[in-house]
């Protein structure tokens, strides 16, 4: 507790009254004129400085004095040695005031071997200073050395009392007691509860009760003088927040205008006209209102009658329940434009049944017509959450949420879950703007009873959607970068394949060029060596017009065959270099393909007969015969395919078949056919003679001779043509070589008749 001020007229008083040391204080100096207060207080400082410096601080002799003290002067342990008389004690907690004659006081806290101190006892007291949140005495020894009349009370008002100056003080207040109980202390040491209305404000008053004494009765509602110690009472942050009146006895308390049977005897109030026009009570006095408890709550009930509902508050130790109807004597107090009874006196009059709920929309019930009284709600709970001594409930009622609060502890699994359908009955408790108009309610159940499921929570709960769309958007972001691999790991490939398809265009390049110059090296070479060639071929005819022996002539006619033979396998390579090098163009003039196909077929006729084998040029009626093309190489790809058939075939026939197998205005197809019969190819050679240096089996060479390189020149000119070769075959059973080839017709329509005479065989 903090102590008083007024410390001079206290010194001064206590000099007069009670006779106490020689005053070395610091505080002594206070009463004096400026200059010289001026040198004292330098004085002073010297002086403090060196006491404090030789450790001789100087004794305090007035609770003043105490109060006085700075945070540190405090803490560096003034001496204390006061007198004062005895004001109060309270044997419960051990509470001793000890106050001058003019009020100001110190408290101290009773121990065991101490003596305890009653009001008028005279007591000093020795102690040091310290500092808790005020300048305090601590190590305190008294003891009583007489008796003392009680100080003059000073007249305070409650603003005065809360300005923290009069704590500790003997003061005197005016007011109406508005409240009496027993409160219950430690032991057998109880207390006298008194709530007193200061003009609107309140103050405890507390007077020790022995166990056995009782209530007094009659001095609720009694205007009062009361004196007794203003104490103070903090909250956690040591601000002053309330005023108890530490009073020693009755006797302190006089009834100054009694209490008004008014309230007592007429008939109660309806609930729904207090504080409305008419209202009948007298100002500053109780109101009696009866009606049904719809709602406990700490501190007070819900109450309602027909005209309306209110919250009434008690200090009482009651116990009641829904349905309860009670009577009840209270004092209007109003708080943010409420209207509420305080300070109340319950009276069980009979117990009925609870109260049904209305039933009501939110828009209806945030009206504020049914402010405080028991209503009924639907929603859906959007949420909930638990405080310490409040589990409250948010609940969606359309197009509002209105919170729900539990006024009795309620286990947290109780609590329904959010999306959940209730209907909640309980007091609905008004919001009001500052205009004063309604704007939205709290919502007052009891318990679990208040709230009833309607409707379980759907499936799709907001906790499970978010899951949901975590789990989405981890599955995406996923996806992402798994495609975000691929792409890396396609780009990679990508270049690596790019990278492959440019060294092997660069091989196929190189390749190629190594072709050509080895087709180029070839053409030039067969050239070269026909040159020759010719020669010898020449000379060898010749040479055999000339006389000869028989057996140069033979000489000269074998080396006539071989030149022969190697002219041709030299003009076959020389073709194919050429065709392979791009070289070989196509001539573009008209001729007869029967006559073409004749020559071809005349120039192994001769052969063939001696080898008895049949020839024959069958053309089919209508075949096309004028045609622009290059008939050197018709010839050719004929004779290629005549003389394979001959050298396979050695008895039987060789046919060359020809005929239209379509033709417009401008362009002919015609196929031609070579059947023999002779060897046949076996069906797994059948595709690959027409590869370059490939032959039907390795003894063919040995055999027939020949290069491997006819059919693959022939396949490479019929190309040329615009068509292609094929053949069916069956060993021993002959061949037939077919292919096409297109001609463009000549403008002149008398070339297009096929020569009939061509027709016969040869
Ligand atoms: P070659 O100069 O070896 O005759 P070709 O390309 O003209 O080269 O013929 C390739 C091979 O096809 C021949 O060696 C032979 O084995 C086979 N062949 C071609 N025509 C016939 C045919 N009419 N009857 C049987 N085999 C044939």
């Amino acid at each position: 507790m903090i102590f008083g001020s007024s410390f001079l007229k206290f010194q001064a008083g206590i000099a007069d009254t009670y006779p106490v040391w020689p005053l070395k204080s610091v505080t002594q100096l206070k009463g004096m004129s400026r200059p010289g207060l001026l040198c004292a207080v330098l004085g002073l400082c010297c002086a403090s400085a060196i006491c404090l410096a030789e450790q001789q601080l100087p004794t305090l002799t007035t609770a003043a004095a105490v109060h006085a003290l700075s945070k540190a002067e405090a803490e560096a342990g003034y001496p204390v040695h006061l007198r004062g008389v005895g004001t109060y004690f309270d044997p419960g907690t051990g509470d001793i005031f000890a106050n001058d004659p003019e009020g100001a006081g110190v408290w101290m806290l009773w121990k065991p071997g101490l003596p305890r101190p009653v009001a008028g006892d005279l007591i000093e007291l020795t102690g040091r200073t310290s500092f808790t949140f005020a300048p305090d005495i601590s190590d305190l020894q008294w003891k009583i050395i007489g008796k003392a009349p009680l100080p003059k009370a000073k007249p305070v008002t409650y603003d005065e009392m809360m300005t923290t100056h009069e704590d500790s003080r003997w003061v005197e207040v005016r007011g109406t007691i508005r409240q009496i109980e027993r409160r219950h202390g430690s032991g057998t040491n109880d207390v006298l509860g008194m709530r007193l209305d200061l003009s609107g404000n309140v103050a405890d008053i507390q007077i020790p009760l022995p166990a056995a004494a009782s209530v007094p009765s009659g001095l609720v509602d009694s205007e009062v003088v009361v004196h007794g110690i203003c104490a103070a009472v903090f909250n956690n942050n040591r601000q002053m927040v309330a005023i108890i009146l530490d009073v020693p006895n009755l006797d302190q308390i006089k009834i100054v205008k009694p209490a008004s049977a008014a309230a007592l005897w007429g008939p109660p109030a309806p609930i729904g006209t207090l504080q409305r026009f008419g209202f009948n009570s007298t100002a500053g006095h109780r109101v009696k209102i009866t009606g049904t408890v719809t709602l406990p709550k700490s501190g007070g009930f819900y109450i309602q009658d027909p005209t309306g509902g209110v919250y009434v508050e008690t200090h009482q130790n009651i116990k009641l329940v829904p349905g309860d109807v009670v009577e009840a004597l209270a004092y209007i107090d109003i708080q943010d434009a409420h209207v509420y009874l305080e300070d109340a006196h319950l009276t069980l009059l009979r117990h009925d049944r609870p109260l049904q709920p209305r039933q009501l929309s939110f828009e209806q019930a945030a009206t504020g017509h049914f402010d405080d009284m028991l209503i009924a709600l639907e929603g859906r709970v959007a949420g909930r959450s638990t405080l310490p001594h409040h589990e409250i409930l948010d609940v969606n009622s359309g197009r509002s949420v209105f919170p729900v609060f539990y006024t009795l502890h309620t286990p947290e699994d109780q609590l329904p879950n959010p999306g959940v359908v209730v209907r909640v009955s309980g007091i609905c408790h008004t919001l009001l703007d500052d205009q004063n108009q309604a704007v939205n309610f709290r919502f007052f159940v009891a318990d679990a009873s208040g709230v009833t499921v309607l409707q379980q929570a759907p499936w799709w709960t907001m906790q499970r959607v978010l899951q949901l769309l975590f789990a989405l958007i981890g599955a995406v972001t996923l996806a992402l970068v798994w495609v975000v691999l691929l792409r890396r790991r396609v780009t990679a490939q990508t270049r690596l394949i790019s990278q492959k398809l440019a060294e092997e265009e660069a091989l196929k390049k190189a390749a190629e060029a190594a072709s050509k110059a080895k087709s180029d090296f070839l053409a030039n070479m067969s050239h070269e060596i026909r040159t020759p060639m010719n020669a010898i071929i020449g000379f060898a005819d010749l040479l055999l017009d000339t006389p000869l022996t028989e057996e140069q002539r033979e000489y000269v006619e074998t080396m006539q065959f071989s030149s022969h033979a190697l002219t041709r396998i030299l003009n076959d390579v020389l073709d194919f270099s050429k065709i392979e090098a791009g070289h070989l163009v196509f001539e573009c003039v008209p001729f007869s393909v029967s006559d073409c196909a004749g020559r071809a077929l005349q120039l192994i006729a001769s052969e063939a007969q001696r080898k008895g084998v049949q020839t024959k040029l069958e053309i089919a009626a209508g075949t096309t015969d004028a045609v622009v093309g290059d008939p050197y190489r018709l010839h050719q790809v004929l004779l290629n395919l005549l003389n394979n058939a001959l050298k396979f075939t050695s008895q039987g026939s060789i046919r060359l078949l020809i005929e239209d197998v379509s033709r417009d205005q401008k362009q002919v197809e015609l196929k031609f056919s070579v059947v023999d019969t002779g060897l046949g190819i076996a069906e797994a050679a059948q595709k690959r003679i027409f590869e370059s240096f490939s032959q039907a089996d390795n003894s063919t060479t040995r055999k027939y001779g020949g290069t491997g390189l006819g059919l693959a020149i022939c396949t490479r000119l019929v190309a040329m043509f615009g068509g292609r070769i094929w053949l069916e075959s069956k060993p021993g059973e002959g061949s037939r070589f077919h292919f096409t080839a297109r001609f463009d017709l000549p403008a002149g329509a008398e070339l297009s008749e096929p020569k009939k005479e061509l027709l016969a065989s040869r």
